[in-house]
């Protein structure tokens, strides 16, 4: 804006001198008719042109000046055309910047009827009219210039402490939530962020007014520092828990492989006993890589969702019918409810899966379990409740954690890895839902998988 006041000042000041000089030639040209046709004029005539600024001298010797060139020339009114021209700005009393062009004088040198004249051309009023017009054109602009650049400060401000208030808020609830941070949270963090940069941070900002946020900011900050710290350990405790659990299998594995390489080729007993273990230990092994895969991709957030309408009263159908084939030891009761969802329905069968083989895991056989779908207030159930061995209190809050087990000793029996519930709390959050868990031990266990309706 102030480059475009300034080329506005240039092209006033260019418009104002090239009047100036119309001016001057239409004045001189004027006092040459004036003097062809009635000659010197007398003292009274000459005190009245001095007050329309034209003075007239009888000249002895012709004025030093410039003329006009030839090809040029042609433009000019006859009258002037031969005429030698000067510029001159004689300088009477103290003179400053603002009055300097005050007594500019144009000068014309004439002859008239074989007499000689110095025409020359005062500009006092319209030069005092150019001034003040350049000098309100100036002042106008500098209150733009000033309004603007308050209002474009306040912008600044204001949006950007907008911003730094939002991030602010977004870090605070951030570090408030507890556990590690999800993808989710991570990108709408990034998001803020990213918003804070649109709004120029390279602009030059008053500190001042901003302090109080930037100090709430460090807070939060600090805070969210403290969950991204617990998230690196808790992935680097996933990775070391991952190694740990994959070497128990190969370890069993290589051990029946020097056992048939020693015994093996001739105790058909070891060989047999060697095959079955190390397939065993391979499917286990096959397993764990699976779900291992199944977070890795889950965290990496390139899970693809096929999602669909579905009854999830029919997919417990098919579940129950499923395990009722494999596990006949237990009494498996249905009770489902016509239930839409719209969700990945291979996903939301493997949720079902995890709790029910949970439910077989952990109840001694002719326990009973059951498999429930309700549809309450807009929310989908799916329950999977046993008569087993109940979780400890204190271990309900970590059941949902990667590779935590209950009871150890007891899971080493049963062989789980402690991901299942991990994966189902994956599978069920990323359809805007949640798993509910209510346990006693020696009682039994309660599971639900709760999903929004679908309309
Ligand atoms: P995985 O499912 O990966 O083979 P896992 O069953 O040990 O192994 P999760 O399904 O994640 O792992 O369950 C975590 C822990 O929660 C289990 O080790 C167990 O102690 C406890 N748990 C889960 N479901 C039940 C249940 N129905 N009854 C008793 N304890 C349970
Ligand atoms: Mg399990």
């Amino acid at each position: 804006m102030f480059s475009k006041f300034i080329s506005l000042n240039l092209l006033f000041i260019i418009i104002s001198a090239s009047m100036l000089f119309l001016v001057g030639e239409k004045k001189a040209v004027e006092t040459v008719n004036y003097l062809e046709e009635v000659g010197f004029p007398g003292d009274s005539e000459r005190y009245w042109m001095l007050n329309r600024e034209i003075e007239i001298n009888l000249a002895e010797e012709p004025g030093s000046g410039f003329n006009i060139p030839k090809s040029i020339a042609l433009f000019f009114p006859k009258e002037t055309r031969t005429s030698s021209r000067w510029i001159s700005i004689p300088k009477n009393g103290s003179v400053s910047f603002y009055n300097y062009f005050d007594n500019l004088q144009y000068g014309f040198h004439s002859s008239v009827n074989g007499l000689s004249y110095n025409v020359i051309v005062h500009f006092t009023t319209i030069i005092w009219v150019l001034k003040s017009l350049l000098l309100g054109l100036i002042i106008f602009q500098f209150l733009i210039l000033v309004r603007s650049w308050s209002i474009q400060k306040s912008i600044i401000t204001r949006t950007l402490s907008r911003s730094l208030s939002k991030l602010t808020e977004q870090a605070k609830t951030l570090s408030k939530e507890k556990g590690p941070l999800s993808i989710k949270e991570m990108e709408s963090l990034a998001g803020t962020l990213d918003e804070i940069n649109a709004t120029r941070l390279d602009t030059r900002i008053d500190l001042d007014n901003t302090q109080e946020e930037l100090q709430n900011l460090a807070k939060a900050i600090n805070g969210l520092l403290e969950r991204i710290n617990e998230s690196y350990r808790l992935q680097a405790r996933f990775v070391s828990d991952a190694s740990h659990e994959l070497r128990t299998p190969i370890a069993a594995i290589q051990g029946y492989a020097n056992l048939l390489d020693r015994w093996g080729k001739d105790d058909p007993d070891a060989l047999e006993e060697s095959i079955g273990a190390i397939k065993e230990e391979a499917a286990n092994m096959k397993d764990l890589v699976e779900q291992l895969l199944f977070l890795a991709r889950g965290d990496n957030n390139t899970m693809h969702l096929e999602v669909e309408r579905f009854d999830v009263g029919a997919l417990l159908q098919t579940i129950h019918r499923e395990t009722q084939m494999i596990n006949g030891a237990y009494a498996l009761e249905l009770q489902v409810e016509e239930a839409w969802v719209k969700a990945d329905q291979g996903l939301i069968k493997q949720a079902g899966r995890i709790l029910v083989d949970n439910a077989i895991k952990y109840t001694p056989s002719g326990g009973n379990i059951t498999l429930a779908v309700k549809n309450a207030k807009g929310q989908i159930r799916l329950t999977v409740q046993d008569s087993g061995i109940g979780i400890p209190p204190d271990d309900i809050p970590h059941i949902f954690e990667r590779f935590y087990r209950a009871d150890e000793s007891r899971a080493r029996v049963s062989g789980g890895t402690g991901l299942g519930l991990s994966i189902a709390k994956w599978i069920v959050e990323r359809h805007g839902g949640y798993l509910e868990v209510l346990s006693r031990e020696d009682f039994g266990t309660r599971i639900s998988l709760v999903l929004p309706e679908a309309h």
